[in-house]
């Protein structure tokens, strides 16, 4: 189909660039995918942004002002960037945020990490197993055990004194992310991928997550084109570094997701290799899986790559939801200006111990952009 015969070919974006590095890669990041869209032609993207995040707290006392969350609601994606500030926090001691309020109120249940590992950067595995990395996880984003974020109870006193947070593993939740999964590996296996569908749990201990890998097991008997097993999350663990080539499309809780995503990341070269997604029925959020990184911010050394890669996630999930072959070219055309860019073995960024930052990993980016 012609771009030209699509009935959309406008497309707003909400940005949040958020705090701290968050403010120095989103706009190389808008100047990144609007050259993309511009060198493909046949459709426009606008960006629209908000203020937000833990600066924006301390300022206004909002974090995620209702304007934003009304815009993100109806614009076709929302590229974020980081928030929060150790030094910034609620009354209750809590980091501010938004971001998690934002999957919880879009309901975006499905965070997506592909883990695929970039050439030309020295990485801690392939080196020196010569192995290519290329899978995905996928982090149930609403429920599990960040479920009780905010709402944590303290009960007894004295040496009886003890705090909880509850774990919420829910059928709808369970059924929806396991759905999404399998249709995630039925699409990769179309590209020469396994086909595998592994569910990570510690069903051996707590009953909740007994209760999650029934669930699976259920929706994994609808889909018999395709693998599925499972994985206990401390032998995940042991496997994403001693041989990740084995996974293909893992799933997950969201505690679970959180902390096995900065290993993957970890396997990528670093937080600024990593892109995610957080999709839902409706709406999407594309971010990187850094945060806000204080340690490094305002000195130009953090790695624009993750946010470039998020970017073109959202090109690719706003091309396939209007079956838009521009904007999927556009995508495509991000993708490939990044591997080029590091095949040529010209870039290696600060937190790989090299000297490229934000403006020099732009520059190149974007003059492989405009060789393609
Ligand atoms: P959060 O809890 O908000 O996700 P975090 O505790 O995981 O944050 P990050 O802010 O992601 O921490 O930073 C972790 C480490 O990775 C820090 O040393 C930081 O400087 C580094 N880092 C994160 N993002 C980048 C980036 N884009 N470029 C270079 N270094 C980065």
């Amino acid at each position: 189909m012609n771009a030209t015969m699509n009935a959309k070919n406008h497309f707003d974006i909400t940005v949040l660039a958020g705090d701290g590095i968050g403010t120095e890669v989103t706009p190389v990041c808008l100047d990144i995918l609007q050259a993309a869209c511009d060198k493909i032609g046949g459709f426009s993207i606008a960006f629209h942004a908000f203020d937000s995040g833990a600066a924006h707290y301390k300022k206004t006392g909002v974090s995620l002002p209702a304007e934003a969350l009304a815009h993100a609601f109806k614009s076709d994606a929302t590229l974020l960037a980081c928030m929060g500030m150790p030094s910034i926090r609620y009354p209750d001691g809590r980091e501010i945020a938004p971001q998690l309020e934002l999957r919880e109120k879009m309901d975006l249940f499905a965070g997506v990490r592909p883990v695929k590992t970039m050439p030309g950067i020295p990485l801690p595995l392939e080196d020196a197993r010569g192995k290519k990395l290329d899978f995905v996880m996928v982090r149930e984003s609403t429920e599990g055990l960040f479920a009780s974020r905010g709402n944590y109870r303290i009960e007894g006193e004295g040496d009886k004194e003890a705090a909880y947070d509850t774990q919420k593993i829910s059928r709808k939740g369970c059924e929806r992310v396991f759905e999404f999964a399998f249709r995630l590996a039925r699409q990769r296996k179309t590209q020469g991928h396994k086909g595998l569908v592994t569910c990570v749990d510690k069903a051996n201990v707590l009953g909740s997550f007994y209760y999650m890998r029934q669930i699976f097991d259920e929706v994994s008997k609808k889909h018999t084109d395709l693998e599925a097993n499972h994985i206990y999350v401390d032998a995940a663990a042991l496997q994403l570094v001693r041989q990740p080539w084995i996974f293909d499309v893992m799933v997950t809780e969201n505690m679970f997701g959180d902390i096995l995503s900065d290993l993957c990341a970890g396997l990528m070269g670093g937080m600024g290799m990593a892109p995610s997604a957080d999709i839902g029925e409706h709406n999407a959020v594309f971010q990187p899986c850094h945060g806000s990184a204080p340690d490094i911010m305002g000195q130009g050394k953090a790695n624009p790559t993750a946010m470039f890669l998020s970017g073109a996630m959202m090109l690719e999930w706003i091309g396939f939801k209007h079956n838009h072959p521009a904007v999927l070219a556009a995508a495509d055309l991000l993708n490939r200006a990044i591997v080029q860019a590091y095949a040529s073995g010209t870039i290696l960024p600060v937190e790989l111990g090299g000297n490229d930052g934000t403006a020099a990993i732009t520059a190149k980016v974007m003059a492989s952009l405009v060789s393609l």
